[in-house]
């Protein structure tokens, strides 16, 4: 049931008036400032007069789970934690290494717990743990949307394209783009006891944490990316400062440091789109920048939510709109000039040094370039037997090795390589009316001679 235009209520259970606290279970925003969850949470407590318990877990099973991706949401732990603090708010975070770990930690916590607030997003392992809570929960769980600047909830289904989406965001932009007012939490228990395991993360024994966990050890940590709401915060001082103004230009350079390269913050909540967008739009630079950068992390990242939140089958090619499908059931048999084996594209062996480099970069930094990655998806179309073994394994990659990835972002972008938001284009072999990218004429538009050296350094 709806509660308004960013909470829903998963179950109909009542507030345990009896218990201790009111928990709010830390998914995906992890960060204290412009969080919708956390404010519903603080608000919840206040009006029950108890403390907040913010709980933030950590498995070693979810898919594609890593060194990476586990030392980059370590790297945010003990900041919230001194934030949580000085705000009296109880903050417990659970490092859960293998398979002898204690477990039922949410579980666990909801017994002495009123009332439990969750993140409401759209896609991966969020919404069937949604799922599972609102039936197993005792008491009453609401989740809360904090995915964008504008509530999931105002485009009530499936959105075409960008052109679709784009004349509602301006409809609705002025009243969301504002600054949101943080709650102050009435009862402040920073040290309430708790029945739940805890991890004390400090920066120095964040590698012998992720050392001991059960989990790929062979995807290093980004030397490049770190994560964090302070880490977040000082990239995006310089991208509006330095390269803002000159966004429109270099964002399509691969080789240049040209874009805002927000997506892994994005991704984990360590950074809100809101407080991004607003620092944007109060930059000194050229409107037509701000423009083209709004354009992107508002209209085409939210065009993504809207495709995870509506459509079922987001992690599949069923996702695709008639005419591809049309398209590809007439060209599935075309010969295949090349075809390469998920090891070999893992290993960036194929014949294209642009769609190796941009493999390498993805591998040792945890990114790949906006513009390369649009040419890395499609020539995987190419090179792949079938369309479906072309998106099993991009989705693969690019979960595995990007940090931003498992997002709406990843399954949107890798789909739009298979014409998902885009329209019919010239009829080629094995694309049919897919739009085409090749490296020959892509890699004419930048220096790709420096991006690739580049990627041979890393
Ligand atoms: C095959 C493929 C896979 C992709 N996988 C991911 C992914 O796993 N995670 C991810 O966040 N993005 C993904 N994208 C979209 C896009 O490539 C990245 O968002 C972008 O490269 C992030 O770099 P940036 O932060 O420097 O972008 P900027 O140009 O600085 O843009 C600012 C923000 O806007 C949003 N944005 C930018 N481009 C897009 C886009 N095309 N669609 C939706 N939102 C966008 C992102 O949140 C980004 O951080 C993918 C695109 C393709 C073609």
């Amino acid at each position: 049931m709806r509660i308004n235009e960013r909470v829903i209520q998963l179950n109909d259970k009542p507030v345990n008036e009896k218990a201790r606290y009111v928990l709010y279970w830390m998914q995906m925003f992890k960060r204290v400032e412009n969080n919708h969850a956390l404010i519903w949470a603080i608000r919840k407590a206040n009006e029950l007069k108890l403390p907040l318990v913010v709980y933030e877990g950590l498995k070693y099973y979810y898919p594609w789970a890593s060194d990476r991706l586990h030392t980059f949401i370590l790297e945010g732990v003990e900041e919230k934690r001194e934030h949580c603090d000085k705000l009296g708010i109880r903050y417990v975070f659970y490092l859960q290494e293998n398979d002898n770990s204690p477990k039922q930690t949410v579980a666990r916590l909801a017994k002495e717990a009123a009332f439990i607030v969750t993140d409401d997003y759209p896609c991966f392992i969020i919404p069937h743990h949604n799922e599972v809570m609102g039936k197993k929960a005792e008491i009453a769980v609401h989740a809360v949307d904090s995915c964008g600047v504008i509530p999931m909830s105002k485009f009530d289904k499936e959105e075409y394209a960008a052109y679709t989406i784009r004349p509602k965001i301006d409809k609705l932009l002025d009243r969301y783009l504002k600054p949101i007012e943080m709650e102050k939490v009435d009862v402040k228990k920073p040290n309430l006891d708790v029945d739940c395991p805890e991890t004390e993360v400090t920066a120095d024994n964040i590698a012998d944490l992720v050392a001991g966990c059960d989990i790929d050890h062979t995807v290093k940590p980004s030397p490049y990316y770190h994560g964090g709401t302070k880490n977040a915060r000082k990239r995006l001082k310089r991208f509006v400062e330095e390269i803002l103004p000159d966004y429109d230009a270099a964002r399509n350079k691969p080789e240049k440091d040209g874009s805002s390269r927000m997506s892994s913050w994005l991704h984990f909540g360590f950074i809100s789109p809101l407080e991004i967008a607003l620092a944007v739009k109060d930059a000194k630079a050229p409107q037509d920048a701000k423009d083209a950068y709004l354009e992107e992390l508002i209209v085409r990242r939210e065009l993504s939510f809207n495709m995870t939140r509506h459509n079922k089958n987001y992690d599949s090619l069923k996702a695709l709109p008639d005419w591809v499908h049309e398209t590809m059931r007439e060209h599935a048999d075309d010969e295949r000039e090349h075809i390469y084996d998920l090891e070999e594209l893992e290993n960036a062996q194929t014949h294209d040094e642009l769609w190796n480099a941009a493999q390498r970069e993805m591998v040792a930094t945890g990114e790949m370039h906006n513009y390369v990655r649009m040419l890395w998806g499609k020539n995987v179309i190419a090179w792949s037997p079938s369309y479906e073994i072309a998106f099993e394994t991009l989705v693969h990659l690019n979960n595995k090795y990007c940090l931003d990835g498992r997002d709406p972002n990843s399954y949107a972008g890798i789909l739009w390589c298979f014409g998902k938001h885009d329209r019919p284009w010239m009829e080629r072999d094995v694309f049919g009316k897919i739009r085409i990218m090749k490296s020959g004429s892509t890699g004419k538009k930048f220096d790709s001679a420096k991006y690739i050296e580049w990627t041979k350094g890393l």
